[in-house]
């Protein structure tokens, strides 16, 4: 009687649900090992997931090509792999494709020298204040081979970068590598020359705008073991370290960390469970931690270390309010009297401003003044952004492009449009009209393409090239401007509009991070926060500090609704080229829903932008009781429903994106 082959299972980087059966190269190959199989006409590289399933005819079987010089991967990171795909319910290879950076990378070139880095712990120790020794001295205490999670919750310009540096130290001595995230890019090359500093090294990078070959290095360092110190984007959590020993997740509250493409999701999470999964403690850090930490925290299941004041002689800023509603601004005016007033003498004193308003381009949308038409994206629920920079209208959501026309498309009225409301580009405008010798720059991420552009205006920030920094979102994290004493909110209301359950939370994050860009050196700092809502609840917790009390009565408020953090939300959103395809197909899901007493449906409904890239959009949205396992629950029920190709069933866990 014949034995069935001995097979392996292989698990391929590619979006498919199963792994595949292979014959094994001299009959073995360890669990972890990075193989070549052929699949299809072509080879792909895969991994060793494990015994091989069976019942492959034999004459169908092929056999694994070879075995690759590389490290196995190591088991936590399969582990990883295996819960990530299950949790945000995405194939498994998905995932492994993260893992790989990409599997082209995998193979050395010639000249090649994998980076080792030798790094000193006590390079350039700083001395701490006492507050932060204490801080320090805990989390540190929490550097060892166990899961633990930490929230380092200090006050802006309280020295977090400082404090957690030493339990990054910490791990370097027992010689394993340390991960700090950060939610973008733009803030690389800023915490790089810190980090460089204290450590006398540079750490290895890894984000999506390093060249193909010194991804290709780093990769390889990381898998070798011989990179220990690592600064990523997200998707770095997803390496195969031989022996990574801490995470730091830097700004843990912010928004960016959730990607929304691909594998949707969040990056903290995620480093929460790596650190589950491994063993590892992990740190976040932020000034304004987010209620889904805050409620860990509560729970007692994070730690909590906290720094509640400024390093050296800075104080917190004073943040004021400007009702816009008592002064009548000219239709192309935006910065109130008070504000410009602010502005003038902060200058006059030879310190520096920064203006925020959280959009980009000109001026968010264009109107015939004959006919009230607005010029629209036509693939999008969206109106079209001037640019003067480059003279064109855009589209924020899929990029389409046009020339400002010279009729208006729907009544050939001339030259009849009119620009409604400011982006930043309109505010430099108004700043050159009203400021005309200030020496100012615009920071959105369209007009610094990357993190050395970012740096060089940093740079002349320090060197005092530069009186007022005019931005986006971008410049409100992590900069450090010590002559900066002024910040003004040109729109404090902006983020408040809107069905997304976390609109309050995040305006007040973003509003308070924004806020502590000011006085963060020897001389106080003021900021001015231009509202119509004075009495909203996060404009009244921005002036009296209180966080602690609004996330308070946030939570209060999230209970009430029973949503995040105190339930679990997942959505669930069809699209497609055509409407009545996505109804049909969204009704169908709606009618097999899974319905308990700890889960409830809603929708479906358009989504707020019910077309997006030319494809209509309908939504559901799960609500579930803390306790139920959303992940599974999903699986059964969306694969209990049949998309035709040219459909897509998105579904999102814990999402943050509401649109
Ligand atoms: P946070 O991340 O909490 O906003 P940072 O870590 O950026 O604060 O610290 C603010 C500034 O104070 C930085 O320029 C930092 O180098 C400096 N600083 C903080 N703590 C110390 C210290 N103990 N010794 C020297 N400089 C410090
Ligand atoms: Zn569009």
């Amino acid at each position: 009687m014949n034995q069935p082959p001995v097979t392996l299972a292989i698990l391929l980087p590619l979006p498919l649900t199963e792994v595949y059966d292979y014959l094994p190269e001299n009959n073995s190959a360890p669990k972890g090992a990075i193989v070549e199989v052929p699949i299809g006409k072509k080879v792909s590289v895969g991994v060793v997931w494990g015994p091989g399933k069976g019942g492959v005819a034999e004459t169908k079987l092929k056999p694994i090509l070879r075995v690759l010089d590389l490290p196995p991967l190591p088991k936590a990171s399969r582990a990883f792999i295996d819960w990530a795909a299950q949790y945000t319910v995405t194939p498994p290879g998905s995932v492994l494709k993260m893992a790989f950076g990409s599997p082209r990378l995998l193979h050395l070139k010639k000249n090649d020298a994998i980076p080792t880095q030798a790094l000193n712990p006590d390079h350039h120790v700083p001395e701490l204040t006492p507050e932060q020794k204490k801080a320090a001295d805990a989390l540190v205490e929490r550097v060892s081979p166990a899961f633990s999670v930490t929230l380092l919750d200090g006050v802006t310009g309280s020295g977090k970068t400082e404090v957690y540096c030493e339990a990054i130290a910490e791990c370097l001595r027992q010689g394993k590598q340390a991960l700090v995230l950060l939610p973008e890019i733009a803030m690389t090359a800023a915490l790089m020359d810190r980090l460089t500093a204290r450590f006398g090294i540079e750490p290895v990078q890894w984000h999506s705008e390093l060249s193909e070959k010194q991804r290709r290095l780093n990769w390889h360092a990381i898998a070798h073991g011989k990179a220990k110190f690592i600064l990523g984007a997200r998707s770095a959590l997803f390496l195969p370290y031989p022996d990574l020993g801490l995470i730091v997740v830097d700004e843990e509250h912010e928004a960016a960390y959730k990607q929304e493409e691909g594998v949707i999701y969040h990056g903290r999470d995620m480093a929460v469970a790596r650190g589950h999964i491994g063993g590892i403690p992990v740190i976040l850090s932020s000034a304004t931690p987010s209620l889904e930490t805050l409620f860990n925290v509560q729970q007692g299941k994070y730690g909590h270390v906290t720094l509640r004041h400024r390093y050296g002689k800075a104080s917190l800023p004073k943040i004021d309010l400007v009702d816009l509603r008592q002064f009548k601004l000219p239709a192309q005016n935006f910065i109130s009297p008070p504000l410009l007033d602010a502005l003038t003498q902060t200058i006059a004193d030879k310190h520096q401003a920064m203006l925020f308003l959280n959009r980009r381009g000109y001026a968010p949308l264009t109107l015939c003044r004959a006919c009230g038409n607005r010029l629209n994206c036509p693939n999008c629920t969206s109106w079209l952004t001037e640019h003067k920079q480059t003279g064109r209208l855009q589209c924020h959501h899929c990029n389409y492009t046009m020339r400002l026309p010279d009729k208006c498309p729907k009544c050939g009225a001339e030259d009849r449009f009119a620009a409604c409301g400011p982006g930043v580009e309109r505010i430099a405008e108004e700043v050159k009209r009203v400021l005309p010798d200030a020496r100012f720059a615009i920071m959105a991420s369209d007009t610094l393409p990357g993190p050395k552009a970012a740096q060089e205006m940093v740079d002349q920030m320090a060197n005092r090239e530069l009186d007022l920094l005019i931005g986006t979102q971008i410049m409100a994290k992590g900069y450090h401007f010590p002559r900066l004493t002024l910040v003004g909110v040109v729109d404090a209301d902006l983020g408040l509009a809107g069905g997304d359950p976390r609109a309050a939370e995040r305006t007040f994050q973003l509003l308070q991070q924004v806020a502590g860009r000011s006085g963060r050196g020897d001389d106080p700092g003021g900021v001015i926060l231009q509202t119509t809502a004075p009495d909203h609840p996060v404009m009244k917790a921005l002036v009296k500090g209180d966080r602690d009390a609004f996330m308070a009565a946030e939570m209060h408020e999230r209970a009430a609704y029973n949503l995040p953090p105190v339930s679990r939300l997942a959505s669930v959103t069809v699209s497609g080229a055509n409407v009545k395809q996505v109804i049909d197909l969204a009704n169908e899901l709606a009618a097999v829903a899974p319905q308990t007493e700890k889960i409830r449906i809603l929708g479906p409904a358009p989504a707020p932008f019910a077309m997006l890239r030319g494809r209509y959009r309908h939504r559901l949205l799960l609500q579930a009781s803390r306790n139920v396992n959303v992940s599974q629950v999903l699986r059964q029920w969306v694969g209990a429903v049949k998309a035709p190709r040219n459909m897509r069933i998105l579904i999102d866990v814990d999402p943050y994106s509401f649109l």
